[in-house]
């Protein structure tokens, strides 16, 4: 972990000086305009998945059941046959199940793997207890230790099990729940997040109108939908830090608290990559298998985010979030003092 972080850093710094010195007036601008579409899913349980009211995942977010591990693999070969590779986010306690070769296997197609917490614990957590429902019913895990330090040991030790049990380097980090501001107000926890060696974090998630629950969405919040896509464009912190959004609406938004169909949350997805496209933004698709399983069986999500990139032609393409990462390195922070 430490020689990997110290990399990462190193790593970090010098790629950062070389884009200085190369990128501001060449390449950048012209290969802006093509607009980057990532597929990112959060490998966890989701509360009321597979049926309304089941709420025992809360403690044990990372015992994904067979159908969202399987939903998973074949998202993953999917996008994999469109040309795109999928970057999943893992709640890490999954790697204490027997077989964790599905999860291998991703890794070594391409897809990328990055950390989602131990736990699925909240970063803004107050208190230990707040963090996460597990500590609130077995609070001798996290007795004696501050907020913070439940949140830095819990980000750490999924670091800890994905190199020992995968041996996959982890992909960025992706805080559980999403944060209208990302890390904006917690300087501490951005100093967090480069302390356990990452370079960029995906933590905002910007606010949008929902309409009533139980309704189809208004042309106001497919509008509004629309709209917040500006507010998911990757950016630097002025530590230094990397944020790169979630771009709404996620599934479990749509789904589980504005019980949209189908064809709702197809119909805003098109929308807003419809954005990303015409505008050469960026667009990073949020979802879980452990949602999609139920709400979307068919893949037509995933299916439809791959057909409007084909039909693009040149004006978008696959990406991840690392790469839009790198696109968004601070150039001007990280040149050489004289
Ligand atoms: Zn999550």
């Amino acid at each position: 972990m430490n020689a990997s972080a110290t990399f990462t850093r190193r790593t970090f710094l010098a790629g950062a000086a070389t884009l200085a010195a190369n990128a501001s007036l060449r390449g950048e601008a012209a290969a802006a305009k093509k607009a980057q579409i990532v597929i990112s899913l959060d490998l966890e349980m989701s509360r009321d998945y597979p049926r309304r009211g089941i709420s025992e995942w809360d403690f044990d977010k990372g015992n994904l059941d067979d159908a969202t591990k399987q939903y998973a693999v074949e998202a993953a070969r999917r996008v994999r046959a469109h040309g795109g590779e999928i970057h999943f986010f893992c709640v890490a306690r999954v790697l204490e199940q027997p077989d964790v070769a599905w999860l291998k296997r991703l890794a070594a197609e391409g897809h990328l793997l990055g950390n989602h917490t131990y736990d699925h614990v909240n970063v803004k957590a107050a208190t230990p207890e707040e963090a996460q429902f597990r500590f609130q019913r077995a609070p001798w895990l996290v007795r004696g230790k501050t907020a913070l330090e439940v949140i830095r040991e819990n980000i750490r030790l999924a670091s800890l099990a994905m190199q020992e049990r995968l041996g996959v380097p982890i992909a960025g980090f992706r805080t559980p729940g999403g944060f209208g501001d990302g890390l904006t107000d917690r300087p501490d926890l951005q100093q967090l997040a480069l302390d356990l060696g990452f370079t960029w974090v995906s933590s905002l998630y910007p606010p949008h109108e929902r309409g009533a629950v139980g309704e189809p969405p208004t042309a106001a919040v497919i509008d509004s939908i629309v709209a917040a896509q500006k507010a998911a464009q990757p950016f630097a912190y002025p530590c230094g830090l990397v944020e790169v959004p979630m771009s709404p609406i996620s599934d479990v938004t749509a789904f589980r608290s504005q019980r949209w169909k189908l064809s709702d949350f197809l119909t805003a997805t098109r929308a807003a990559v419809g954005w990303a496209i015409d505008a050469g933004a960026t667009f990073d698709f949020l979802a879980h298998p452990s949602c999609l399983v139920v709400e979307d069986p068919n893949f037509e999500a995933i299916e439809l985010i791959c057909r409007l990139v084909q039909a693009s032609g040149d004006r978008a393409e696959f990406s991840t979030l690392d790469q839009l990462a790198q696109r968004a390195r601070p150039a001007l922070r990280a040149a050489p003092t004289p």
